[in-house]
């Protein structure tokens, strides 16, 4: 069930069966000549809502924009601070752990997130661990990657190899291309010079245009189709629906 379009009656009978929701985080950031500027916050979202439908849990708003200040360099891209990120998730959390929420599973599309979204899951048990003991049930937070899960390297490894590189890979695209294909037909047409873009490491926005002038690193995004992105969604549901029930039905 999605919290939007739940009642708020809808989530007080949610939460007598469960205290679990899921979490999408993505970001808003180029992806290259043809990657959609969401795609990080797509992926995410669209791998939630298919958790949720499979488990029955209840999915919150996406966390759209994320920590990005290295793809600035790029039109259109959008940050948080990670300062302003940690206040974002500490207060989405603080919100639903006041209605009874305590089990808090992230689905995340975006590596540059990691680690701020895990220095929040430290703020939020400072929180708890500082205060005096009580009979509070303490909060718990998972962060889980959908393009880290071992389903998608094993798929992402017989479908490009090499070529998946590090940003706006195959896998990402592809499953975009799957959810919006009219879209994702007019922008995969740009093209792609050298084939493979460079390989190297990420310091600010100025640095990324200078090193990777096309917004790639390491990937080859035109091998991505529709029908690949149709294999990697049903990939990272079925291994992050297993994880999720397992993380709910922990003591
Ligand atoms: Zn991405």
């Amino acid at each position: 069930m999605r919290l939007q379009l739940a009642t708020w009656p809808e989530v007080d009978t949610y939460l007598k069966g469960s205290t679990g929701i899921i979490i999408p985080i993505g970001s808003t950031e180029q992806h290259g000549p043809t990657g959609f500027i969401g795609t990080d916050a797509l992926t995410a979202e669209a791998v939630a809502v298919d958790v949720g439908e499979r488990t029955g849990a209840m999915v919150a708003p996406t966390i759209s924009v994320g920590m990005a200040q290295h793809h600035l360099g790029f039109a259109g891209s959008m940050t948080l601070r990670p300062s302003t990120l940690i206040a974002v998730i500490r207060d989405s959390l603080e919100s639903l752990s006041r209605h009874g929420f305590d089990r808090f599973f992230f689905i995340n599309g975006h590596g540059g997130n990691i680690a701020t979204v895990n220095a929040a899951f430290n703020e939020v048990y400072a929180e708890g661990s500082l205060a005096p003991a009580s009979n509070r049930p303490s909060l718990r937070c998972v962060l889980k990657n959908w393009f880290l899960c071992q389903s998608i390297a094993k798929l992402s490894e017989e479908l490009y190899g090499d070529a998946e590189g590090r940003h706006a890979t195959p896998s990402e695209v592809a499953l975009t291309y799957h959810l919006f294909p009219e879209d994702g037909a007019r922008i995969a047409k740009a093209p792609l010079s050298p084939e493979i873009a460079p390989l190297g490491t990420i310091y600010d926005a100025d640095s990324y245009r200078r090193d990777f002038p096309d917004g790639r690193i390491g990937s080859n995004p035109g091998l991505a189709t529709a029908e690949h992105g149709a294999r990697i969604l049903e990939a990272a549901v079925a291994e992050l629906a297993a994880d999720y029930q397992a993380f709910c039905g922990e003591d």
